[in-house]
């Protein structure tokens, strides 16, 4: 059994764009690099309140990982898990409220009631097995996140705490948004802190806040999905291309960021929730570009999961807040129209239009 790696996307044309920059316009710039929500991350900003807006992020991205992180028994979302019932901060009552948004607009294919499924498959703890099939049936009945209730009638809005209510046996894991969520505030502090440039990369996932220094937008590049380069469309390359933006969210989903292989298969963390199963669409990677970075994640993962028919479907009814980057298992490559000014890449690629 080969382990599975968790690959730090590293964001080389920014680290070099910026570089370029930093030579042509004196603005103190502040990076740090920390091991946080089970990733590697980087936090950088520019500016004269650079390095205490660098430090209020450090201590936001751990608060939020106390309180989100289902593996740490003193978690928020473990004593839930464990009470089913229970009163939870606004944040973690935020942060369901999102995952169950992301979910209605995806037909449930993002669901954070997989997370006993994810851990029955050992994504969790490392330790990697191929369930039983009875084990998965049982554990699906215990999924749908319709069935969590956020909120008491009647509640008085600027209450500190929010009853969440969920069915027995249910469980609850954040893997698949709590990093965009943790984006979004951090851009909120860098607003709060003056920052009009500064960019993020919590493990893979970019926001960026405004432009780089010298005004021009930011370049985040897209890792290309196919590792073991096998796939001959994507031309060995390293990146899938560049995407240009400013004050937005890039977030990529992809199987090869975590799997293990058994008898030559490959399984990854993302389950289809319909099958209890790593999801097989024929998509290897997903990229969402979105003002929003927590509904960014949550519907990299989805979309991930539904396949690219269903995902454009899905663009197409919400093409005002998100745009994405389909890469399909034959090396076929999707954009949606509203990037396509954005986007540059060596490699052929559609542009999806409505
Ligand atoms: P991401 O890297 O954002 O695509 O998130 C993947 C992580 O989300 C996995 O490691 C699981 O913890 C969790 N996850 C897997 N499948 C789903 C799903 N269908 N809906 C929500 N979360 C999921
Ligand atoms: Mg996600």
């Amino acid at each position: 059994m080969i382990k599975g790696i968790k690959i730090w996307a590293v964001l080389l044309i920014v680290c070099v764009s910026t570089m370029f920059s930093a030579c042509t316009v004196r603005s103190p710039e502040v990076s740090k690099d920390i091991f946080a929500m089970d990733t590697f991350m980087n936090i950088r900003a520019y500016g004269e309140n650079a390095d205490e807006a660098v430090e209020l992020c450090v201590h936001e991205i751990e608060r939020l990982e106390d309180l989100f992180d289902a593996q740490d028994p003193k978690s928020e979302i473990s004593a839930l898990n464990r009470e089913k019932t229970m009163e939870v901060s606004i944040d973690t009552a935020d942060i369901i409220s999102r995952a169950r948004e992301v979910s209605t607009i995806t037909e449930g294919a993002f669901d954070i009631t997989v997370y006993p499924i994810v851990k029955e498959w050992g994504f969790t703890s490392g330790e990697y097995k191929i369930p039983d099939r009875d084990a998965i049936e049982a554990l699906l009945e215990n999924t749908g996140q319709d069935r969590i209730v956020v909120g008491s009638a009647g509640e008085i809005p600027d209450e500190k705490e929010v009853l969440v209510q969920m069915p027995e046996n249910y469980e609850i894991g954040l893997g698949g948004i709590a990093k965009g969520y943790a984006s979004d505030r951090l851009m909120e502090i860098f607003r709060q802190e003056g920052i009009g440039s500064g960019i993020v990369s919590l493990g893979g996932n970019v926001a960026a806040c405004g432009t780089k220094p010298d005004g021009k937008p930011w370049r985040v590049a897209i890792e290309n999905p196919d590792t073991d380069k096998k796939i001959k469309a994507l031309k060995n390359t390293e990146y899938i291309g560049v995407v240009e933006v400013s004050d937005k969210s890039v977030i990529t989903s992809g199987g090869y960021e975590r799997f293990f292989e058994e008898d030559g298969v490959r399984y990854h963390h993302i389950i289809d929730p319909k099958t209890g199963s790593p999801a097989d669409s024929g998509l290897i990677s997903v990229s969402i570009i979105s003002e929003d970075g927590c509904l960014a994640d949550g519907l990299s993962t989805a979309l991930f999961v539904m396949g690219r028919e269903k995902a454009l479907q899905c663009w197409s009814e919400h093409k005002s807040m998100f745009d994405c980057i389909l890469v399909e298992s034959d090396g076929s490559v999707t954009i949606t129209e509203g990037i396509m000014s954005c986007f540059s890449s060596e490699i052929p690629y559609e542009v999806y239009r409505q």
